[in-house]
């Protein structure tokens, strides 16, 4: 269990953030290196430690938790070292000829008290690598970590002072009433990961404050496949990318699309990736996960009468395990995902480690599947086509598009993260970080001489002026 804040305390705590920007101290670009480097500190010498949490907290296997917690984090940190004193650097920016003699910088200034609430799937990751960009552009932070990851939570929580104990970073523990009080203070951003019934809260709490937002939610990542030559090679990317985590990702695959014929040769294709990766005993195997609670193994469970169980399926409530599993739902005239789906592990975010087949006629019907329901968050496409490939991008929307590989664009530093429509709003990382939690501020200098402003005043000559 998460120690959580008291409710009671969390004004002053945001007040003390909010302090500690208005004296300014988070603003000079050596502070915000201080900053970060602290950060990195926190992560490279807690690194066991975390690791344990994370653990705890998923059963996640240390080398992945370094992978895709840690590492990933560090290497976001690094990212923005090496660039940040190009991004800070104040431009020129263009004056138009009716506006000459003028000059123009384009200066970035930070925000204020940004508000950073974090999910429990990568508990260390979603809420650090926000923090990156928060602290290189400036601000101070409140970050309020997932309730559902307690000895991630609760270390962060003890770490945090340690490391950047001047109290310009303030951690806020709990969950849905100790947020509720958070989202009643004024923030001067929020940024949210989760599910997209809680962005909706966060929303409406931020409009009264007019308070903007970043919103990285979730849906369902659709995945194309018609590369039959490099079938082994598909086939073993996307069982890491989906039962990574076991399931428990925002971007891993949600359900493949292919035509009926290839169904057979990609289910034996699966089965060798998963005993490949993980022994023909999951279980037993000390890489792979398991399922946060009771309540979300029970849905999992759930969506197995749901079609045909072809490779795994297997289940313990007691540890909440479930086995790397792979359905086949059956072929119908006009496939629907989304809340009119005929199976119910098509109507809703999977979130878990079941991977439905859902075979269509063509590219063209999956593309038509796709853009029927919300805007997927990724979508994957194995195609050895150019053609096909252009067609998914050309014709559906989602956060990111990407070719022969799923999840590692989560991991490119230089491009931004984030949603479309209700897989959401905003993006994140490397320098869209900065752009997202800086305000880029116009810096005109028009001189009293000569007075040319005198020709756009009344009274109006004749000819009179357009600009
Ligand atoms: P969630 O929305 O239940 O919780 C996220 C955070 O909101 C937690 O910190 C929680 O304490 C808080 N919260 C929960 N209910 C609340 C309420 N009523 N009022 C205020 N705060 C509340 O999400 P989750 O279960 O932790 O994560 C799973 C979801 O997150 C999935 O939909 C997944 O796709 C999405 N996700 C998205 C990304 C991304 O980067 N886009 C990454 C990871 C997870």
């Amino acid at each position: 269990m998460t120690t959580a804040t008291a409710a009671s305390s969390i004004p002053a705590t945001v007040a003390a953030a909010r302090g500690r920007f208005e004296a300014g101290v988070t603003r000079p670009l050596p502070e915000r290196v201080r900053r970060l480097r602290a950060l990195r500190a926190l992560l490279v010498e807690n690194g066991p430690a975390l690791a344990d949490a994370l653990f705890a907290d998923l059963r996640k296997n240390t080398a992945e938790a370094y992978l895709t917690e840690i590492d990933v984090t560090v290497a976001e940190i690094n990212h923005t070292l090496r660039h940040l004193r190009r991004w800070a650097r104040p431009r020129r920016g263009p004056v138009s000829l009716a506006l000459a003699p003028g000059r123009a910088r384009l200066l970035s200034e930070p925000l204020g008290v940004v508000l950073v609430i974090a999910p429990w799937n990568y508990p260390l990751q979603l809420l650090l690598s926000p923090l990156v960009g928060v602290l290189a552009a400036g601000n101070t932070a409140v970050l309020k970590p997932s309730e559902l990851a307690p000895a991630t939570s609760s270390l962060i929580a003890r770490l945090v002072p340690r490391y950047l104990g001047d109290g310009t970073v303030q951690v806020v523990q709990g969950g849905v009433p100790e947020t509720t009080e958070l989202l009643t203070q004024r923030f001067d951003h929020i940024v949210f990961t989760g599910s997209g019934t809680v962005g909706r809260v966060v929303l409406r709490a931020a409009a009264e404050h007019l308070t903007p937002v970043t919103l990285e939610l979730g849906g369902k990542s659709p995945v194309w496949f018609d590369d039959d030559a490099n079938i082994a090679a598909v086939a073993r990317r996307l069982a890491w990318a989906k039962f990574t985590n076991a399931g428990q990702t925002c971007v891993a695959p949600d359900y493949v699309m292919t035509t009926p014929d290839r169904v057979p040769a990609l289910v034996a294709a699966l089965r060798d990736a998963i005993g490949e990766l993980w022994g023909t005993d999951p279980r037993a195997s000390e890489h792979y996960g398991r399922i946060v609670n009771d309540r979300q193994f029970d849905r999992l469970v759930g969506y197995l009468g749901g079609g045909e169980v072809a490779v795994g399926g297997g289940h313990d409530r007691a540890e909440r395990y479930l086995a790397p599993t792979v359905l086949i739902l059956p072929a119908g005239d006009a496939p629907v995902v989304g809340p009119d789906a005929a199976h119910p592990v098509l109507r809703e975010e999977i979130f878990g480690p079941v991977l439905p087949i859902l075979p269509v006629a063509s590219a063209r019907q999956a593309v038509d599947v796709v853009t029927a329901w919300d805007k997927p968050l990724a979508l994957y496409v194995f195609s050895a086509s150019p053609r096909t490939r252009r067609l998914f991008e050309q014709h559906t929307s989602s956060g990111a598009v990407v070719h022969d590989a799923a999840l590692v664009h989560v991991a490119a530093t230089g491009l931004p993260f984030g949603g479309v429509g209700p897989s959401g709003m905003g993006a994140y990382h490397g320098q869209y970080s900065w752009r997202t939690f800086s305000h880029l501020k116009p810096v005109l200098r028009k001189p009293l001489r000569p007075d040319t402003l005198r020709l756009a005043q009344p009274p109006f000559r004749e000819t009179g002026v357009r600009l």
